[in-house]
């Protein structure tokens, strides 16, 4: 293979290598960015409920302390009674017995609907906890394992570049820019070979001369078709 050829097919396969380590980087990143916000998403959760399940609680001594007030009003109206003198007072009292009934059966539903949702609330959090558990614990074991991959693929990527600076330094600058243009228009590649007498780029059959030109030519010659820069090798890449 002519020289100017195989240094910019390395060139091609290095930057090949430069994309899919960029890919692979991103990829792993999104995924490790995306267990960081469920575990603090569940946390968040977790707190949130804890919060609503105290608020709860509250209320709940706050309708007691209702419920013990209206009680010793309860207590108070009735023992009033003997001492009424009057008609006018008797329905009075009545009334205030009444209201402080219902009252007090009002209150005392309050509490127990607001002592059943405490009761829910505390199965959700035991079961947020566990999550949270589970969350932090896959988290964690991948964490350390993210850091390791990328700072594998920071690696291979500090070597490829490294070895596509000393590819570059030797290509001469008209067929670089003929290389960067084809990569950039034609998805990443830029140079192909030929197999079965055909571009492996656009599958186009070529004339038989054409390859044989290319077989022993020291020129750079491109697909009619596509306009990628083709070149011979003795077994292509798949
Ligand atoms: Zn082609």
């Amino acid at each position: 293979m002519e020289e100017r050829i195989k240094t910019i097919v390395e060139l091609q396969k290095l930057d090949s290598g430069i994309d899919n380590l960029g890919d692979s980087r991103e990829e792993l990143t999104g995924k490790f960015k995306n267990l960081r916000q469920q575990f603090a998403d569940s946390k968040k959760e977790y707190k949130e409920m804890t919060a609503s399940s105290k608020e709860t609680e509250k209320r709940v001594r706050t309708k007691e302390r209702e419920l013990l007030e209206v009680g010793e009003n309860l207590k108070k109206y009735r023992g009033s009674i003997y001492k009424v003198t009057s008609q006018k007072e008797m329905e009075s009292l009545d009334h205030e017995i009444e209201n402080a009934k219902e009252q007090k059966s009002r209150i005392e539903e309050e509490i127990l609907s607001l002592m059943e949702k405490t009761e829910g609330l505390k199965e959700e959090i035991a079961k947020k906890e566990k999550g949270v558990k589970e969350k932090k614990r896959v988290f964690e074991k991948e964490e350390d394992g993210y850091e390791k991959e990328i700072k594998d693929i920071e690696d291979k990527l500090e070597q490829l570049n490294r070895g596509k600076k000393e590819v570059i330094d030797v290509i001469e600058e008209r067929l670089l820019s003929q290389y960067k243009r084809l990569r950039e228009s034609k998805g990443g590649l830029a140079v192909v070979a030929i197999k079965n007498g055909a571009c492996q780029g656009c599958y186009l059959t070529l004339p038989p001369q054409l390859v044989n030109e290319i077989k022993s030519s020291k020129r750079i010659t491109m697909c009619e078709s596509c306009a990628r820069i083709l070149y011979w090798s003795a077994c292509p890449p798949e």
